[in-house]
């Protein structure tokens, strides 16, 4: 078993118990009461939802800008960036870590890839994995790093209240077309114990002859609520499903001073619990029911041997996309 919190720091946190204790009971309480009422606001969005009027795309291109694995000559890191592109236009979803470090800068530049040939940007949540660093996550600004270009008042469509500098920002209240053909299922929340409420929006669109595909930032909400929602939604089949689904199960990327920021941030549960190998077998099960037959993984969430286990034993064929590809799915 891997340790969350290195040996050494082990000596600190109990001279700071007496300290740490109250202060993480008060935020239990807290982290407990969103919880209830995020899912009571999941339910209530999940019923009210009708039916979109996707319309059928010819193709679907995924090309990875950010991501934890890459190609040869790409850059990985723990964010995430993809930029997918259809016969009716083109959409940024997530801008990885941004300007705070080199990946989405050098990627989109070997690629040619600029906001010029995109029509709008999505942001899947506000964490600074995907909404351009720790400094944007603060502010809550959405940061490019200026070598993709100027926005030039693209709109940017987000799951909650931020800021985007030269966007025309725009907060998504509920499932509706964005562009390029692709919908966006609307803000799912979570409770998350130390990084508070989260808002997550998933991306969703229609291929002719094959049916839906779902796009994840983080899958915060979890993939069985966004399936849930997505059934509302459509009654197409689900034909591929592919992005962050968080399951630092044995690891995490980017550990940060011996301590296992993954694991213990952004899991839905309180610090003394961890994600298991019986919340993945829950959420194969989940996803094999719902029967897609792709998958592409983020590995920017999700640990090698989740990963391994989720290739082992999903029925669709896997993948786990990499920085600098670009996956296609057409009729
Ligand atoms: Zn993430
Ligand atoms: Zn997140």
């Amino acid at each position: 078993m891997t340790f969350r919190i290195s040996a050494p720091w082990w000596p600190l946190l109990a001279l700071a118990s007496p300290l740490l204790v109250p202060i993480l009971l008060v935020r239990n309480r807290r982290f407990r009461k969103n919880r209830n009422q995020a899912h009571q606001l999941n339910l209530e969005r999940i019923n009210k939802a009708a039916s979109l009027a996707l319309p059928e795309l010819e193709f679907l291109d995924v090309t990875v800008l950010s991501e934890w694995a890459s190609e040869e000559g790409f850059m990985g890191e723990p964010g995430v960036s993809y930029l997918l592109r259809t016969d009716q236009g083109s959409l940024l979803y997530d801008v990885g870590f941004g300007p705070s470090r080199p990946t989405l800068a050098h990627n989109a530049t070997k690629l040619g890839v600029s906001l010029d040939q995109v029509d709008a940007l999505a942001i899947s949540h506000l964490h600074m994995d995907h909404m351009g660093g720790m400094k944007a996550g603060r502010s809550k600004q959405v940061m490019v790093p200026n070598e993709l270009g100027a926005p030039g008042g693209k709109p940017c469509f987000l799951p909650d209240e931020a800021g985007a500098e030269g966007f025309a920002a725009e907060v998504v209240k509920g499932p509706r077309l964005l562009t390029a053909g692709i919908a966006s299922i609307g803000p799912l929340a979570r409770s998350l114990f130390f990084l508070g409420w989260t808002e997550e929006q998933a991306l969703l669109a229609r291929i002719k002859d094959k049916g839906l595909v779902i796009f994840t930032g983080c899958g915060h909400p979890t993939i069985e609520v966004i399936l849930q929602m997505v059934g509302r939604l459509s009654d197409q089949p689900i034909h591929a499903i592919g992005g962050g689904l968080h399951f630092p199960i044995t690891s995490g990327r980017g550990k940060y001073r011996g301590i296992q920021m993954q694991m213990i941030l952004g899991t839905g549960k309180p610090p003394w619990q961890r994600i298991t190998d019986d919340d993945l077998s829950k959420t194969i099960r989940s996803i094999n029911a719902a029967g897609p037959e792709r998958v592409f993984l983020s590995a920017h969430d999700t640990c090698d041997y989740a990963l391994r286990r989720f290739a082992n034993e999903l029925k669709a064929e896997t993948k786990v996309l990499r920085a600098g590809a670009t996956y296609r799915i057409s009729a």
